[in-house]
């Protein structure tokens, strides 16, 4: 009788361990630097997601390098239990077209779990820089081609490719500054170090406002409406017709990660994704939380497979690669 007793407290102390994931903090991997744009979307989406994850602390590690690929790296190889996510961005979709090898495959070593934002871009440049507008700021560049200075996140990061586009539109090569994220690239530019960047409004929007940075144009199909950057013009309407650039952040699991999890997970996200202070954080900055079909996980992975086809040819044409 006890055996039997002992034996149903073990079965029913098993199925509940297996209906309470996570029963544990859950790690969030962010390619990037602290306190850069990917780290302040993945610290304000990890708080929502702890809300309806059993309220497990939702941990967020930067594993910082090689424009993203290094953390990217790091969980595709993390066991697939849960415990290791990846929160990244737009660079999912262009690393495999900068790196010749990768030590992984977006679209096979990863299970997509929905999609979390989108976030414009701005082109910005140091303090010092004598120019107050985007045709004092052309001006500029022509009186001193070889010398301008373009800080970026590294090959694959979202400043990367803006930067690149950039350098294509107006025909006008920079040397390119790499940092582990771009905040440190922000902390290089304040101190005037670094010319000119282009990054998300996640990282500029508030040295826009506090008037700490030059802000020149934005990379969205129409004007912006946050506060402080709702003047910048596009840089479409400037004359780089075309020139939109959306940087979108999904969640990821490492391949193999049971279904039941990824389900929870999907289902967390799903509601992590209406939480009110989540939503009116990342308005604040300029971003737009996601509400369309790819916060479903086969519209994730359709939508990153479309926008690797969508960035290879510009990424190729531009001849810039990496071993
Ligand atoms: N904004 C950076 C990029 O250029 C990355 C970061 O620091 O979050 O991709």
């Amino acid at each position: 009788m006890k055996k039997l007793l002992l034996l149903g407290a073990v079965a029913l102390l098993a199925g509940t361990a297996q209906a309470a994931y996570p029963e544990r903090p859950v790690t969030l991997v962010v390619p990037f630097a602290a306190g850069g744009p990917t780290d302040k979307v993945a610290r304000d989406f990890g708080e929502a997601l702890r809300k309806h994850l059993n309220n497990q602390t939702v941990l967020v590690e930067n594993v910082a390098g090689a424009g993203g690929t290094l953390g990217i790296g790091k969980v595709a190889k993390a066991n697939p239990d849960g415990y290791t996510l990846l929160l990244h961005h737009i660079g999912m979709a262009t690393a495999p077209a900068l790196y010749r090898k990768l030590p992984f495959s977006v679209l096979n070593d990863f299970e997509f779990l929905g999609m979390v934002n989108d976030v414009p871009m701005t082109l910005i440049g140091r303090p010092t820089l004598p120019a107050n507008n985007y045709a004092e700021l052309r001006k500029w560049i022509d009186a001193n081609k070889g010398k301008i200075n373009l800080a970026n996140a590294g090959l694959g990061a979202a400043s990367h490719l803006c930067g690149l586009l950039f350098q294509q539109a107006i025909g006008v090569d920079m040397t390119t500054v790499p940092y582990k994220g771009t905040a440190p690239a922000m902390t290089d530019l304040l101190g005037s170090q670094v010319d000119i960047m282009c990054d998300q409004t996640t990282n500029t929007t508030q040295q826009i406002a506090g008037g700490k940075v030059k802000a020149f144009a934005v990379t969205s199909v129409n004007p912006l409406t946050t506060p402080a950057l709702a003047k910048l013009p596009t840089l479409d309407s400037l004359g780089l017709k075309g020139f939109y650039v959306t940087i979108w952040h999904g969640l990821y699991a490492p391949k193999g990660t049971p279904k039941a999890v990824l389900d929870t997970l999907n289902t967390a996200l799903k509601q992590a994704l209406k939480d009110p202070d989540f939503i009116q954080h990342q308005e604040a900055l300029g971003a737009v939380v996601a509400t369309d079909s790819r916060i479903n996980p086969a519209d994730h992975k359709k939508f990153v497979e479309a926008e690797t086809s969508k960035w290879a040819p510009a990424i190729k044409a531009a001849g810039t690669y990496a071993d």
